[in-house]
């Protein structure tokens, strides 16, 4: 039986020495790492946690953080890392759904964790996790995380054989983005994320000797499914708290980062950093980027200016552990006739049965374009108290992604779009990726998302909004006329909005298109 645990024990007995993390100035070793681990796990039972007992974490990036992925999985329970860029009134919404009765809290958020507390009746326990004293009044009776593990007896190995969960048995709940509704707890099993890593992880050509920067945020799969392939192989993960451009750039040099992962707005921070040219990145290996489109002429621009670095691509999603299918390192070298599909998302990874379907469920042929659905061990158990949401996601077998694609001749998958962000106008259906892609040529456009609006004729229009360069710019017309000579007239943009420095972000650095819209809409009232 799959078990993460053990997985850890294996580095902990074969390579006792070795980094797991480093974080703010201070390592653990693999040995260290498992003895914390299992230390903290003894201490939760002494608090009353109990198998099938949810525990809740809310901090930025830390080594504890990665620590609290498997605390709970040890001893029967289930990690939620919760997304600390929600709203308070977010964060009680999603606490009343998976009611955890213990909430670990580092200093940035432990505030908020003192509201939540009083606000939600499922928190029993309140844990203090930074080394520091908090600077804000803690509630009565909150325990502290170092302390904990401190006074904790020493754990053998085995002890809790008998009640950590393994194999399809659910260990984590992460929360969707909540890009397209309300985030949605997806339970994941230990087989879940183990097929996941090793299906991807030989593909991004991962070694045990890598060197993994951590700087997305660890509450989202993105950045967690790092975890779960450096825990598998091994690795050492160097930790930052937040992604900050520069301290970023300062740690790659610094640690001697070999790899990490981007999503496209990181990329596009750190290509038009003014310091850029100044660090030295000799020592990355491998960039994986993913979770949003990438635009084609930044994946261009970053492979010309970063050279010996191999870049590979994933595609996937929260409730699919999250990698469906990678771009693999070949496939982004310049000369390679494979570069022609740099704009897909690469082929299905192992094991990962990936059909594209009409609206009738019938497997469309190459070309065609049609649902993503998915069915293999990455697939989720399902969504976390919602059965109804579950049995719809999961119907007939395979997973409903939401987005739309097709494979080429070669296998290859071709994202259009979300089938929700999917515009129709005047009955053509124009899906905004061709059409963001295409304003992001424009030596003016920086950033570029495209949404549908309500339009009294065609039933929704085109409508883009841009950010420029610095110092560079263009009028609406200029880029429509732009866009028109590239893609069919249907698909430019029949409005533009001219956004003053970059798109809004959601909590998982994706363009935030709800509140873009909002936004045009209140400005035509
Ligand atoms: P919600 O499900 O709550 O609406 P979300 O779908 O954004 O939010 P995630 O699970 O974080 O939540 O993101 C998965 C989605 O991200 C995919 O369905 C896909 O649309 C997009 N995505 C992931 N990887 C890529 C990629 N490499 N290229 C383009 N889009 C991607
Ligand atoms: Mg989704």
């Amino acid at each position: 039986m799959m078990r993460f645990p053990d997985y850890i024990r294996k580095h902990a007995f074969h390579t006792p020495e070795k980094r797991a993390t480093h974080f703010e100035g201070r390592s653990f070793t693999w040995a260290e790492f498992s003895t914390r681990i299992h230390k903290m796990g003894k201490a939760m039972i002494d608090l009353g946690v109990i198998p099938g007992d949810r525990v809740a974490t809310l901090g930025n990036n830390s080594h504890w953080l990665v620590e609290m992925y498997y605390v709970p999985c040890a001893i029967g329970a289930l990690s939620v890392p919760l997304n600390y860029r929600l709203s308070e009134q977010e964060m009680v919404d999603v606490i009343a759904d998976c009611t955890p009765n213990v909430l670990v809290v580092d200093r940035h958020h432990a505030a908020r964790a003192a509201i939540l507390q009083a606000r939600c009746p499922s928190i029993r326990h309140l844990i203090y996790a930074d080394w520091d004293t908090p600077t804000v009044e803690m509630p009565e009776g909150t325990q502290f995380y170092e302390q904990l593990i401190a006074e904790s007896d020493p754990v053998a190995d085995e002890a809790f054989d008998d009640i950590a969960t393994g194999g399809d048995e659910t260990m984590i709940i992460f929360y969707t983005s909540g890009t397209t509704g309300v985030p949605k707890g997806v339970m994941l099993s230990h087989t879940n994320l183990t097929m996941n890593a090793t299906g991807s992880g030989h593909l991004y050509g991962y070694r045990t000797d890598d060197i993994l920067l951590l700087s997305g945020p660890l509450f989202h799969l993105g950045t967690g499914s790092r975890v779960y392939t450096a825990v598998a192989y091994g690795t050492t993960m160097v930790v930052q708290s937040r992604f900050e451009v520069e301290e970023t750039m300062r740690m790659i040099e610094a640690q001697r980062i070999t790899t990490m992962t981007l999503v496209p707005t990181m990329l596009s921070m750190i290509m038009n950093h003014p310091d850029f040219d100044k660090f030295d990145f000799s020592s990355i290996r491998v960039l994986t980027y993913g979770a949003a489109p990438m635009p084609l002429p930044l994946m261009e621009r970053a492979i010309a200016a970063i050279p010996g670095v191999t870049f590979c691509q994933g595609y996937g999603m929260t409730e699919t552990s999250p990698v469906l299918s990678v771009l693999i390192p070949a496939d982004h070298v310049p000369g390679n006739p494979m570069i022609s599909k740099l704009s897909s998302v690469g082929k299905p990874i192992l094991y990962c049965d990936l059909r594209i379907m009409d609206e009738s469920e019938r497997p469309l042929p190459p070309g065609q374009p049609g649902e993503i659905m998915v069915r293999g061990p990455q697939v989720m158990n399902g969504y976390w108290n919602r059965p109804e949401d579950t049995r719809q996601a999961l119907r007939g077998g395979f997973y409903h992604t939401g987005d739309a694609g097709y494979l080429d001749e070669d296998g290859y998958l071709f994202l259009s779009g979300r089938t929700k962000e999917m515009i129709i106008s005047g009955g053509e259906n124009v899906y905004p990726i061709e059409t963001e892609n295409c304003l992001c040529k424009h030596p003016a456009v920086a950033q570029a998302a495209v949404l549908g609006m309500p339009h009294e004729k065609w039933g929704e229009a085109v409508h883009a909004v841009v950010a420029f360069h610095s110092g560079k710019s263009a009028t609406p017309e200029e880029l429509i006329t732009h866009c028109r000579e590239w893609i069919a007239h249907y698909k430019a943009p029949r409005g533009i909005t001219i956004w003053d420095g970059p798109l809004p972000l959601s909590p998982t650095n994706k363009i935030d298109k709800t509140k873009l819209k909002t936004e045009i809409l209140k400005g035509c009232e």
